[in-house]
């Protein structure tokens, strides 16, 4: 007799000969909204996750390692924190991240999916932590393409927390030269604007690779970074893009008097955490440095 009796695994399938099996204990929601499949479910590993058309979004387990990657480096960067905008970013983490800095006097989160930001705040309450109800969100739900076809403002930073680009996901029609353009419209000269880029596996590297080809074209600096995330299963990248900020060599003065602004906990980020993060193996240096593909 096995010590444990599982009833129930979630089955991530990476590829056709590549799978992550979870046993769960529970399942809070599982189900089809307006824009993509949704389950809320509870791991035995991981705790608490959701799941968007079968691709793990965020672990309670792990969610801080990907979210103060996503948020805080660029932040760093930033002199102007006040007016920050994020496009995706259901779970409510990116937006929790981002209010942690005093500096941020509004923060806009453009999401498409209202069911996925109602679940989150049911089922996930601990992602947000109380920032949907911070008086400086500003939390809209709508397509991020619209948005920002007729959004006026500017902004210090464009954090992405789209899901990935793929065929079938909403957030498809954001991976094109016309979006790239309208990012930089409503990006201030010295903004960063940072996206989550799909993985850095040695396997799976390509799709980030050709999202930051695409991006050289719009920003003088566009630094790619990565730091494994368990409950993906892989080595997952970001890309920070400026025309002023290079965030590889952003210093630890810089970082440390940033950090010690902000307020809350951290669990991830540091000054030594920024150095290894911004520190490429030489597989990927080599796969950024090819020609390839496009966003047209
Ligand atoms: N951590 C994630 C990952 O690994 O891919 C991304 C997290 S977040 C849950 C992704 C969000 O992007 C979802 O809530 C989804 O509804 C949103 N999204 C997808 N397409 C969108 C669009 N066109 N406009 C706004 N939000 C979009």
């Amino acid at each position: 007799m096995p010590k444990t009796q599982y009833w129930q695994w979630y089955v991530e399938e990476f590829s056709p000969t590549e799978q992550h099996r979870h046993a769960i204990e529970e399942v809070y929601f599982s189900g089809t909204t307006a824009f993509q499949d949704v389950a809320v479910v509870r791991t035995s590993t991981f705790g608490k996750m959701l799941i968007l058309d079968g691709d793990t979004q965020s672990s309670q387990g792990d969610e801080r390692i990907y979210h103060e990657s996503l948020v805080h480096p660029a932040l760093a960067a930033v002199a102007d924190r006040s007016e920050v905008l994020i496009l995706g970013g259901g779970e409510g983490a990116t937006l929790r991240e981002v209010l942690r800095s005093p500096d941020v006097r509004r923060c806009t989160m453009v999401d498409i999916d209202g069911d996925v930001v109602s679940l989150s705040r049911r089922f996930l309450p601990e992602w947000s932590d109380g920032a949907f109800d911070d008086p400086r969100a500003n939390v809209i739900i709508g397509d991020a393409l619209k948005y920002l076809a007729e959004d006026q403002g500017t902004y210090g930073a464009i954090i992405s927390d789209l899901t990935e680009p793929l065929p079938d996901s909403p957030s498809h029609m954001l991976f094109c030269e016309s979006v790239f353009t309208a990012i930089k419209q409503r990006l201030q000269p010295d903004g960063v604007y940072v996206l989550q880029a799909s993985t850095a596996g040695f396997h799976t590297m390509s799709l980030h690779a050709k999202m930051a080809r695409s991006l050289r074209k719009h920003y003088k600096y566009v630094v790619s970074f990565y730091t494994h995330v368990p409950a993906f299963d892989n080595d997952w990248a970001f890309l920070a893009c400026s025309d002023t900020e290079n965030l590889q060599e952003l210093s630890d003065e810089r970082i440390r008097a940033y950090l010690a602004s902000l307020n809350g906990e951290r669990y991830f980020y540091d000054e030594q955490t920024h150095r290894r993060l911004f520190n490429l193996p030489l597989y990927l240096r080599r796969e950024l440095a090819k020609p390839g593909d496009v966003f047209h």
